[in-house]
């Protein structure tokens, strides 16, 4: 098929909205999207129908609501459209109130005990901002979760809350502007990394296969130091697959744009164009869902975990983020104008005031176990937030807060509201890339955020601490005698009060750790450190005054993150012993065997056998550091379980038992070197890095 044609085939998008709708009901849907009404249940009726029409025209036999529980993946029930018809056979029938609102059964949910027992029921409402959807022969109706009280249970909820307050904020920021914006969004473009393995070598590593990760593994002969993977030529195995992924996004309405390969052997990189918030952030869960599909169907399984093989870069993802208004004008460009030019000042010193008056919600935004392997291991940014805007835009803003001209190059002076902004030169030569939180030219790239997380999250925060400041810069500049002096005088307080979290140097190094914690910068290490902070009476009450999350509904993400946590290390942990115990040691125990015969047969026919006995005494002694470790690792494991998932057992997991999941992957990883590669019971990380030709 033609690929203007192939995409979208699979969206009842705009267009095929326009096609399959009466024009009277396609104009009424988006005026109550557009003012945020309910639809009239006639109305809904005649989109369901219209939908059900439009999808069983493509083979389409069952519809799902599909949503987003605090699991951070997607969850869908099917329902078939079936209905008797009188006098026997079937009708295929779907009508509004299908459309509109499921009541799945919430129990198998998490809620962090914010849905009592008693009322397991939650329901399921129709976002129609973002599109309907064909996945696997199904109607898919993105939905939010609730439950009857109205607390969200899931990750959309709190983003459509948190897109509504921008908007709210950001036009009335913008009225002083003179700007006839009538909507101002955040557009999100994610930079998607994965691993790419053979499904056959996957399968016998019992680690990958439970858990995502090796959790064993010597350093790989050849590893990423030749740095000649990233934009090497890709292979074809791999040519297949990401032509078949691209053509299924496609279908779906998904921009897959560019690709690549990435710096560690196996790793890759899609990045789509970039689109609204909520849309995004449904693409960006279809596109994980999609590329582990279609890699089963090429033989290879896909990896998203955030840290798969040590010794290798691990899989993060870019959450590339703007505003832009419903005239496309994105409030991160310069823009040509004076005006223009205080504008944009404007929005850099809100950014700026955000991130650093909310680091520690930033940090949590991205905060699990997985990805606490690969924040701050010199390949991803620290757990330290800071942000870069590079010299010149830091720069002048620092001249506007000391009353000075800015005189850099000797351009011009910089006024707000007078002149022109010197044109910067934003070439990616000016690119930092060790920032958590950088200015790409006309977006800000938060770094931190997992290959496998949902990006939901990190935008509800990157959105509200926006929506936070454009009010409080509102509720100051409305009052202001003087607009521009306003401005400057904004700026120039957000500099001396928020300046420290500006930092243009390398983020890796060791210095910065050291001058951030003089800045009195966050550095909150783990995932465990990082959470505790969510429900402080600073973040309780910030998400309440902009209507994002209530208090229970704070609390009860709180509750379900760290039993998240607690969860993923102990099947962490209990993988680990299975592998040692069962595989590893009985593996050596038979490796040692065979060289302490063959050093009797050699010995009792009078033949030297000093290099068996030797390897076998060191054998021996590897096997029994690795039984102590074992033991250690199972005492560890059983106190966890006994303080629970809540943070006592977070923090015994933290400070007892990954150190002891850390010796003992160290001493089995030694017995890999002495063992020889025969008896060794699953493929080494060589054999798993290039197991796709
Ligand atoms: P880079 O090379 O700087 O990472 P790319 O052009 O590859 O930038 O884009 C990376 C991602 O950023 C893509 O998903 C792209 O759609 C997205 N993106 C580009 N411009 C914007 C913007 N103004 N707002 C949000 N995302 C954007
Ligand atoms: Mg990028």
């Amino acid at each position: 098929m033609i690929i203007t044609k192939l995409y979208g085939s699979m969206v009842f998008d705009d267009k095929t909205m326009q096609e399959w709708l009466p024009k009277e009901i396609y104009r009424e849907m988006k005026r109550c999207i557009a003012n945020d009404l309910p639809l009239d249940l006639d109305t809904a009726n005649v989109i369901a129908n219209a939908m059900k029409e439009w999808a069983v025209d493509k083979g389409v036999t069952h519809f799902t609501h599909w949503f987003q529980p605090l699991t951070g993946i997607t969850a869908e029930k099917h329902d078939s459209f079936i209905t008797p018809a009188k006098g026997g056979g079937v009708l295929m029938e779907f009508n509004g109130k299908e459309l509109i609102k499921g009541e799945p059964d919430a129990s198998s949910f998490p809620s962090g005990g914010l849905r009592a027992t008693f009322e397991a029921r939650g329901y399921t409402a129709w976002d129609p901002t973002s599109p309907a959807f064909i996945k696997d022969g199904i109607l898919c109706i993105p939905t939010a979760f609730c439950s009857y009280n109205g607390e969200s249970l899931d990750k959309k909820t709190p983003l459509l809350r948190s897109m509504e307050v921008l908007n709210k904020e950001g036009l009335r920021l913008l009225k002083l502007f003179g700007r006839k914006t009538e909507r101002l969004s955040a557009v999100v473009g994610p930079e998607q990394e994965y691993f790419l393995v053979d499904t056959s070598a996957f399968e016998k590593r019992k680690d990958l296969f439970f858990t995502g990760r090796t959790l064993f593994g010597a350093r790989p002969t050849k590893g990423q130091e030749l740095n000649d993977h990233y934009f090497g030529a890709i292979k074809p195995r791999v040519v297949a697959y990401m032509k078949e992924l691209d053509e299924e996004l496609w279908k779906l309405g998904i921009l897959a744009k560019t690709k690549h390969n990435e710096v560690a052997p196996a790793q890759h990189e899609l990045a789509p164009i970039y689109t609204t918030a909520n849309v995004a952030v449904d693409q960006n869960q279809l596109t994980m869902e999609t590329m582990k599909k279609v890699a089963a169907k090429h033989g290879m399984t896909c990896l998203l975990h955030e840290k798969p093989f040590e010794y290798l870069n691990g899989s993060g993802k870019h959450n590339n983020w703007s505003l832009q208004t419903n005239f496309g004008h994105n409030l991160f460009n310069p823009g040509k104008s004076p005006e223009d030019n205080a504008q944009f000042l404007l929005m850099l010193a809100a950014v700026i005031a955000a991130v650093d008056t909310h680091q520690d919600l930033l940090r949590i935004s991205v905060a699990s176990a997985s990805n606490d392997h690969r924040l701050g291991a010199n390949e991803a940014p620290p757990a330290i937030i800071s942000m870069y805007l590079g010299e010149e835009l830091t720069g002048i803003l620092q001249a506007i807060a000391d009353g000075r001209t800015y005189s850099k190059r000797a351009k011009c002076d910089v006024q707000i509201g007078v002149h022109v902004l010197p044109t910067f030169a934003m070439d990616s030569a000016d690119r930092n890339r060790t920032s958590p939180f950088a200015f790409t030219g006309n977006k800000f790239e938060f770094r931190m955020p997992g290959a496998s997380q949902t990006i939901a999250d990190v935008n509800v925060v990157l959105n509200t601490i926006m929506a936070e400041q454009f009010r409080l810069f509102a509720d100051e500049l409305e009052k202001a005698e003087d607009f521009n002096e306003g401005i400057a005088k904004i700026i120039k307080r957000v500099m001396n009060e928020h300046g420290r979290i500006l930092f243009n140097g390398n983020n890796y190094s060791k210095d910065w750790e050291n001058e951030a914690n003089r800045r009195g910068l966050l550095n909150l290490r783990t995932t465990i450190d990082a959470l505790e902070h969510l429900c402080d009476d600073k973040n309780v009450k910030f998400f309440k005054d902009m209507g994002v999350f209530t208090e229970v509904e704070l609390r009860s993400r709180q509750e379900t993150s760290v039993e998240k946590y607690c969860k993923e290390v102990s099947l962490e942990a209990t993988t680990m012993l299975d592998i040692a115990q069962k595989d590893i040691v009985p593996a050596a125990l038979i490796y040692k065997k065979d060289i302490s015969t063959s050093a009797l047969n050699a010995l009792q026919a009078g033949i030297p056998a000093e290099v068996e006995v030797a390897l076998a005494t060191r054998i021996e002694a590897l096997i029994k550091t690795a039984n102590q470790a074992i033991d250690n690792l199972r005492t560890e494991l059983e106190a966890a379980h006994k303080f629970g998932l809540g943070f006592e057992g977070g923090k015994h997991y933290v400070n007892k038992v990954i150190p002891a999941m850390d010796s003992l992957r160290a001493i089995c990883d030694e017995l890999e070197f002495n063992v020889a590669k025969s008896y060794w019971p699953m493929p080494n990380y060589s054999d798993v890095l290039f197991s796709v030709h």
